[in-house]
């Protein structure tokens, strides 16, 4: 099979393309889209390595749905809503049963968030996949990282560190029993991107994040970015049954820089009425006038945990 066919099997559909606003999809030199009148553009990139951020055993589908899930994360950390995605893609062998598999993850994410492929580049190479998302939301409406403000509670969806737990077995240093695993391994694998809570947020949430890298370095970013401090209480982290069945310290590590978790961290006024999208929603803490971040526990005493975010240079 060649290049040309390989795109049109597995990665082109017309048929969808047209139904949110773009004119030209897969085939041309370019995809043309529709903005919505005063609208802004929200862009951003995300890049997959084999042996880097999975394994050559991850099943393919998973794999797609997660490399899509990880890009549609930055959008609805910054309340936009998708409009299209590109996919560049480096294949070391063309292998259908992988194509047809990832392509079936990707695509059924796609069609869920109506976010349809609109081109992207296929070339020979070490398994390699990168996602360019485009998003949409009104002027002045994005949610960033430099809004924060003293006073301002600290709020996470969902739940945290079930991602770190399911590396821990992969590394050798965690046993699971085979339904704890499976969990484990379904948060790493298939993250859900929280595009709905992103968007209902707008003009509530004042700042906001994604977290991929681990709670503390990305709440970090928010408090560089809007020029605060922070507390955060250890003991209000949501966590899964399977997690808090773990010995107290290994909690502790998923919990503040666990990374792969792709909820949203967002600040809000303490006084703000939050959507309810029917996403679970914790307040974890509190902006202060002090820079830095000081985790405690629930009696309020400061909790010396020695962790940081995960730095692909420095790890
Ligand atoms: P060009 O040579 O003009 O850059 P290509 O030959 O690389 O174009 O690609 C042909 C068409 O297929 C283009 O519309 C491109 O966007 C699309 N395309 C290529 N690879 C992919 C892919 N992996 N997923 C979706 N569309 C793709
Ligand atoms: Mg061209």
């Amino acid at each position: 099979m060649g290049e040309f066919d390989l795109i049109r099997r597995y990665f082109m559909r017309p048929a969808m393309d047209l139904a949110n606003g773009v004119e030209v999809g897969v085939g041309d030199d370019c995809a043309v889209l529709v903005p919505t009148p005063g609208a802004r553009w929200l862009v951003s990139s995300d890049m997959l390595v084999e042996g880097r951020h999975f394994l050559s055993t991850v099943d393919p589908a998973r794999l797609g749905h997660k490399a899509l899930a990880v890009n549609l994360s930055d959008l609805a950390a910054c309340g936009a809503t998708p409009r299209g995605f590109t996919l560049a893609l480096a294949l070391p062998r063309v292998d259908e049963a992988w194509l047809a598999g990832f392509s079936r993850g990707l695509l059924a994410l796609a069609d869920a968030h109506r976010c349809p492929l609109i081109g992207g580049d296929t070339t020979q190479g070490p398994l390699n996949i990168c996602i360019t998302v485009f998003g949409e939301a009104p002027a002045g409406a994005a949610l960033l990282r430099s809004g924060a403000r003293v006073g301002d509670a600290i709020w996470v969806s969902g739940r945290l560190g079930d991602a770190r737990l399911a590396l821990e077995v992969f590394r050798g240093t965690l046993a699971l029993d085979a339904g704890g695993f499976e969990a484990a391994r379904a948060a790493m694998e298939s993250p859900t991107p929280r595009l709905s809570l992103g968007q209902a947020l707008r003009g509530i949430a004042t700042a906001a994040i994604d977290v991929s890298d681990g709670l503390l370095g990305d709440l970090g970013h928010i408090l560089a970015a809007s020029g605060v401090g922070a507390r955060l209480d250890v003991d209000a982290l949501p966590r899964s049954a399977l997690l808090a069945a773990q010995p107290a310290a290994l909690q502790r590590e998923c919990l503040l820089a666990g990374g792969d978790d792709y909820e949203l961290v967002f600040t809000a006024p303490a006084a703000a009425r939050l959507p309810d999208v029917g996403v679970e929603l914790t307040r974890i803490g509190v902006i202060e006038l002090e820079r830095g971040l000081r985790v405690v526990d629930a009696q309020g005493a400061a909790v010396a945990h020695g962790l940081r975010s995960f730095d692909h240079f420095k790890a």
